[in-house]
């Protein structure tokens, strides 16, 4: 169960990983332009088609279509499905080493503006004569400050949402992570304590550690002693209790065997 929540997360942010490779092609390729990269949707770069939705699925559109745009028929780079692949590789990547956490955040914040920075200059070089006589003749020139700061401010709404979004998510699965350790744990020492002989049980407290979460294992054994039955008869009662800190909150599982005759 763990690791198929686990290779559900590592896609969930694989699949966001393409989305931003998707976000950052359209920002390289238009920063250096002067470019609005929010209002204006995607566009084929040879025919300025626009593109529809279901034209913008990263890596699943560039595949169904071949490789080309879908209403000229022109050739699509590679490059932006290879982006979109390793873009998203990069980001499972640095969540496997940086875990769910802010850490995590900042780390693809960091990535995402050097990458628009370098690939802002590299694309700058690709521009044909045309194109950047269309930007002088509209008297832009220089830097792009404000696309550049414009660009970093969608990309930290962007990831601050998508990361907080799936944060929830994780959250709620560690959640059921840590209360199905307790579970197992619980069981186990219960199955222990119904199998051990009478005269060798005993209460006692131990603690595990599963999923990097400390459980706190507490057994207690009721012994009817054979004042109060016969030798034959005799009955323990067995109470386990697993106690755990999950996010700061004390939680804890128990179970209870019914009164079962001796072994
Ligand atoms: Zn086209």
């Amino acid at each position: 169960m763990l690791i198929f929540l686990n290779l559900f997360v590592i896609f969930c942010i694989f699949v966001i990983g393409t989305l931003f490779g998707s976000f950052f092609s359209l920002a390289t390729y238009r920063i250096p332009r002067h470019q609005d990269i929010i209002a204006t949707r995607s566009y084929c770069t040879s025919c300025k088609h626009r593109l529809g939705f279901f034209d913008l699925i990263p890596v699943i559109s560039y595949l169904v279509r071949g490789g080309k745009c879908k209403y000229c028929g022109e050739k699509i780079s590679i490059r932006y499905f290879l982006l979109e692949v390793i873009n998203g590789m990069v980001f499972v990547a640095f969540y496997l080493i940086f875990g769910y956490n802010l850490k995590l955040l900042l780390v693809c914040l960091v990535y995402a503006i050097i990458f628009v920075l370098i690939g802002a200059q590299i694309m700058k070089t690709k521009m044909t004569e045309e194109e950047k006589n269309e930007i002088k003749k509209n008297n832009k020139k220089g830097v792009f400050i404000s696309e550049l700061v414009i660009a970093l401010i969608i990309f930290t709404i962007f990831m601050a949402s998508a990361f907080i979004l799936t944060r929830n998510y994780n959250k709620n699965i560690n959640k059921m992570i840590a209360r199905s350790n307790a579970i197992n744990l619980a069981v186990k020492n219960m199955e222990m304590a119904l199998a051990t002989d009478y005269d060798s049980l005993y209460s006692y407290t131990t603690t595990s550690k599963v999923d990097n979460i400390d459980y706190m294992i507490t057994t207690s054994v009721t012994k009817f002693s054979d004042e109060d039955f016969d030798r034959e008869d005799l009955v323990k009662k067995i109470d386990v209790q697993v106690e755990y800190m999950l996010n700061g909150e004390s939680l804890e599982f128990n179970v209870k065997s019914l009164k079962g005759k001796v072994l």
